[in-house]
């Protein structure tokens, strides 16, 4: 009765090191760890001892006893990661190496002092790497009054159990000396230079806030639009609430074959009763109840062996929703797969190759997913009407009706005042977390790699960073900060009155929670002049917990 590691693996590795027998790959030290698509169970070395339940963020792991009929597929998938042993036995267990903690050298004057901009995934992984360690402080700037970044307003509402994670960070959030700055932008209410006049150093972990645009002739037609936005508009995220969204025509056409285009299809294609159980925005789903959209179609400009969504998430996708091919992409589906030799995209293609086919009538919303289109121009007199592809490879034009068109062609970093900007990678350019040519200043996440990976992805990037901040920080390379510890309050109280601090948060997380009543994990609010007024219902620190926080800063 082993364990399966399902759908939603965020690959943090946190069962890597929870696991007594090392039966969990690849581990963030052996190579394939940074492109792996999730961590695979070895069904023969597993000793069924659930300590990697216990340690998953996102409740990803399960006895294969337990598992839904949409999870039985994850058995094989976990299985096949590992060779074919004929009743040899696995290799002798050992504990994963557990990578080396950073070790700072304390010194008198007070602590290690680092500013962290944004409170997504990479951010809150950062803030806990350092905090493994006594003398060090943490100050988490956010621009929203909601921290959590795209786990809370891009993955999807039906993925609640990978929004679990925030429950990690909740904890991450409650140590010591962990300081929450929300609704603070820096760049509008302080600067890089003020950071680090309070700090010795500026952690940068604000992903990538903009989408890679398609310049092709139409894209600026009422009707055309992005998929990271409507993921936004979807998830509730208050500068989206106002995003024109029209779902009165009967087919979507989506560019790009990504996981966020799956993401997007699947909500369009769901029975509205069943997103009223997550925590879809309230527009979102009054949108989506007035739908018309009967196809989405998923239009990548190469071929099936090259499709960019994971294997998981198709597994995912195809339990949950109908999704079809036409006949002539089901013949490259079986083109690629008499060639195709990596097990993975195997994968992908075998399931592909059951897919049902496109002619048959609608009866449900459902999925398209087509293969070796190009895009062209988006056509319509005014509003959309289509989008012109051409037959990739070919002069052969194919035209697809629809009334709405979405790019999904991936996410893009956007330039940091005071910091060098790699306009061509959309990162800011750096070794190892390190910005290179701004002493004090590093990067983790998105803008430090680029727009890949998972959410986990973000704990070994962000270890990395880390590693080389305390390092510098040890080699005497960081200023220390020229300003008294209880100036920074002051400082942004001024610039920002309305600073919302963890219990502000706390207050905010809590109506929103109450807000769900029986149905809903939460109903979230969409503007920031409401979660404020929610957050000004937190209670106000005792005198006692004043002087405690006064002593802590110094
Ligand atoms: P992505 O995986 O990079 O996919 C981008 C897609 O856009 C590809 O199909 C690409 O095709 C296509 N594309 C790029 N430029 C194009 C152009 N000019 N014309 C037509 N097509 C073009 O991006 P994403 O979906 O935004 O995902 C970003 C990251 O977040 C990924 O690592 C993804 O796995 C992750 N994510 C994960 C989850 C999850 O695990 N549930 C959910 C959402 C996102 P080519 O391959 O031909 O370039």
């Amino acid at each position: 009765m082993p364990h399966v590691i399902t759908q939603s693996c965020c690959s943090d590795g946190s069962c890597v090191y929870a696991c007594p027998v090392n039966c969990i790959h690849p581990s963030p030290d052996e190579p394939g760890f940074a492109t792996a698509e999730m961590l695979y169970i070895d069904p023969d070395a597993c000793v069924d001892c659930g300590a990697c339940v216990s340690a998953c963020p996102v409740g990803a792991i399960a006895a294969d006893t337990r598992l839904t009929d949409k999870q039985l597929p994850f058995i094989e998938l976990n299985a096949a990661f590992y060779p074919k042993r004929e009743g040899k036995l696995p290799p002798t267990s050992k504990l994963a190496p557990v990578l080396e903690a950073p070790k700072i050298d304390r010194r008198s004057g007070g602590p290690l002092t680092v500013a962290i901009v944004g409170s997504g995934p990479a951010a809150m992984y950062a803030a806990d790497e350092l905090l493994t360690q006594k003398g060090v402080r943490v100050n988490v700037f956010e621009k929203l009054p909601t921290p959590y970044g795209l786990v809370r307003a891009g993955v999807a509402p039906d993925h609640q159990s990978t929004k679990r994670v925030t429950k990690l960070f909740d904890t991450i959030g409650k140590q010591r000396n962990f300081r929450f700055f929300l609704n603070v932008e820096v760049g509008n209410h302080l600067t890089h230079a003020e950071l680090l006049e309070h700090h010795h150093a500026v952690l940068y972990a604000v992903g990538a806030p903009n989408d890679r645009r398609l310049t092709i002739d139409g894209m600026d037609r009422p009707g055309t639009g992005t998929a990271t936005e409507m993921v936004a508009w979807i998830n509730g995220h208050p500068e989206f609430t106002d995003l024109p969204v029209d779902l009165t025509h009967e087919r979507v056409v989506i560019v790009g074959n990504g996981n966020v285009a799956f993401d997007v299809a699947r909500i369009l294609t769901t029975d509205p009763d069943v997103l009223a159980r997550t925590d879809i925005s309230d527009h979102a789903l009054a949108a989506l109840r007035g739908s018309r959209v009967q196809e989405v179609v998923i239009a990548a400009r190469r071929g099936p062996a090259f499709s960019a969504f994971t294997l998981p998430e198709l597994i995912g996708l195809t339990s949950t929703c109908q999704v079809v091919l036409s006949a002539a992409d089901h013949d490259l589906v079986m083109r690629d797969l008499a060639v195709e030799t990596d097990p993975l995209t195997r994968g992908k293609l075998e399931i592909l190759a059951k897919l049902g086919d496109a002619s048959a009538p609608i009866t449900t919303p459902r999925i398209r997913l087509a293969y070796q289109l190009t895009p062209q121009r988006v056509l319509g007199d005014g509003r959309v009407s289509g989008v012109e592809f051409g037959l990739t490879g070919t002069d052969q034009a194919y035209t697809i009706d629809a009334g709405l068109v979405l790019t999904s062609i991936g996410y893009r970093g956007k330039a940091i005042d005071a910091l060098p900007f790699d306009d061509d990678a959309a990162v800011v350019p750096n070794d190892g977390g390190r910005v290179r040519g701004a002493s004090g200043a590093y990067v983790a996440g998105w803008i430090k790699r680029g727009p890949t990976g998972f959410i986990g992805t973000n704990k070994s990037c962000a270890a990395e960073t880390v590693r080389n901040l305390v390092a510098d920080y040890n080699d005497g390379v960081l200023t220390a900060p020229v300003r008294k510890p209880g100036e920074l309050e002051k400082l942004v109280h001024s610039r920002q009155p309305d600073v919302v601090d963890a219990a502000g948060w706390h207050a905010i997380d809590a109506a929103e929670i109450a807000r769900g009543g029986d149905e809903r994990p939460r109903d979230k609010f969409t503007t920031v002049e409401a979660m404020l007024a929610a957050a000004a219902a937190a209670p106000k620190p005792t005198v006692r917990q004043r002087l405690v926080a006064s002593l802590q800063a110094h």
